[in-house]
């Protein structure tokens, strides 16, 4: 299949791997932004292919793993109310909030749909004027032009009983969180390369400039992947701490620049929490007061709502590339992906149902 098997072809792989091989002098930690790319990572088995002195760690770029629990809760509290259709894309479902998920609001009487696009949920709040149709808006730079797209129609339209419960968070603020830590490992990214189709690659220079670590734009294929990472050794290796864009057939520099004018139209940027690692201050998406009215945590007076998230789960720890997966006690144990503890597990994209899928919970503390 064309675009498909191009970017999985074995011989390849095996070529790139030498070369890997041949410009690795030194021990080097790099890390996967994207839940999409650890995935492929995991399943195409490239972190066990590559030299030893090349460790992949996991980023968290995974938008329902980094969701806090409080904006599930206020999701499950806004979902139960009689006057409401609450939609969301699948994959929020099933991810735990305190004491329940969507899937049991929905079979306690809940109205809870899956869309595939929140204009479909303008669409449903134009069809039941008498109720309060809610988005549930989760992700990084990459759904944003569509969120903003589906706020911008319906105050455009009038749709008064339209919202969205916000829960948008911003890549670059992340990776500088995680480069000012104290406990920081990570000397490389692979920055993620849809994020970069909307917002291009400008606002990673700075931080490439000032931490001095090289910021590769990579696809999801595994010879996207093994690319990146070989682009990313050779500037380790020669001492460059430069960003460079493997995923050219799909971004540019500047980004989509009609998708980025929508989203400041609609959104302005806001502090953020990270499950599992707290607050970051500027990493996330919040309505412009000009659309009050839109936004579900106001019209729900559900903003103030704090919980803890629970002791036993360490994937905030996991999410900054400290700790592996199957270092955590709970892995394959207590949480599965039946049983999910944290929104790791519970997430496709997540690094713990990745190595769980992959079987990668039989490996020694130490890798
Ligand atoms: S295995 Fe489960 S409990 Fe452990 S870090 Fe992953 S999601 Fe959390």
């Amino acid at each position: 299949m064309k675009y498909l098997d191009e970017y999985r072809n074995p011989d390849i792989a095996r070529r790139m791997l030498e070369e890997i091989r041949n410009v690795t002098t030194k021990p080097w930690v790099i890390m996967e932004i994207c839940g999409g790319q650890t995935h492929s990572i995991i399943k195409n088995g490239i972190d066990r292919l590559l030299p030893k002195e090349i460790e992949l760690v996991h980023g968290p770029g995974c938008p329902v793993c980094v969701t806090p629990l409080e904006q599930i809760d206020k999701a499950l509290e806004i979902a139960g109310r009689k006057d409401v259709i609450f939609t969301s894309f699948g994959d929020m479902l099933r991810v735990p909030g305190s004491d329940k998920d969507l899937f049991m609001v929905k079979s306690q009487g809940g109205d809870v749909r899956v869309v595939y696009s929140p204009l479909d949920a303008v669409k449903i709040a134009q069809d039941n004027p008498d109720k309060q149709v809610v988005f549930f808006a989760v992700g990084f730079e990459t759904t944003a032009p569509n969120n903003a797209m589906s706020v911008w129609q319906a105050h455009q339209q009038g749709v008064k009983n339209f919202s969205i419960l916000v829960s948008h968070v911003l890549v670059p603020p992340a990776m500088e969180a995680l480069l000012s830590s104290s406990q920081n490992r990570v000397q490389g990214y692979l920055a993620a390369g849809h994020v970069c189709t909307i917002m291009g690659w400008e606002e990673y220079e700075p931080i490439a400039e000032r931490f001095k670590v090289p910021i590769v734009v990579t696809g999801f294929e595994p010879l996207d992947i093994l690319e990146g990472i070989l682009m990313t050794v050779k500037q380790l290796e020669a001492g460059r701490a430069e960003v460079e864009n493997q995923y050219t057939r799909v971004v540019r520099r500047e980004g989509n620049r009609p998708a980025q004018d929508l989203v400041a139209k609609v959104f302005q940027v806001s502090n953020r929490k990270w499950r599992g690692i707290g607050e970051i201050p500027a990493s996330g998406f919040s309505l412009r007061p000009k659309f009050a009215l839109h936004d579900a945590e106001q019209v729900f007076n559900v903003g103030d709502l704090k919980v803890d998230e629970p002791s036993e789960c360490i994937s905030g720890i996991v999410l900054q590339g400290l700790k592996k997966p199957y270092e955590c006690p709970a892995f394959g144990k207590q949480c599965t992906p039946e049983n999910p503890l944290g929104a790791t597990m519970v997430s496709t994209e997540g690094a713990c149902s990745a190595y769980y899928a992959y079987s990668r919970h039989d490996l020694p503390v130490d890798g």
